[in-house]
């Protein structure tokens, strides 16, 4: 099943090998990312050590973020 060529484009990426961008990673660790997108990245995910890490990474930058939360307006959206 396909949907706008933007994520067809999404997808051909993943399977070239491409990386995920950091704000893609970003978007994940906060489960925010389009389930569109996030399927073809799961996928890249399961094969990609660099990609995990970088993930693993923005999910402890995300959590450090919110415990030390100053301005909950920047926040949320
Ligand atoms: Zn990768």
């Amino acid at each position: 099943m396909f949907f706008e060529t933007a994520q067809g484009v999404y997808m051909s990426a993943y399977l070239a090998g491409e990386h995920a961008t950091d704000d893609e990673l970003e978007l994940v660790a906060m489960d925010r990312l389009d389930p569109n997108r996030a399927g073809p990245l799961a996928i890249h995910l399961e094969r990609c050590e660099f990609c995990r890490q970088r993930l693993a990474a923005e999910i402890r930058d995300i959590a450090a973020l919110r415990e030390g939360l100053r301005n909950p307006r920047q926040a949320e959206t």
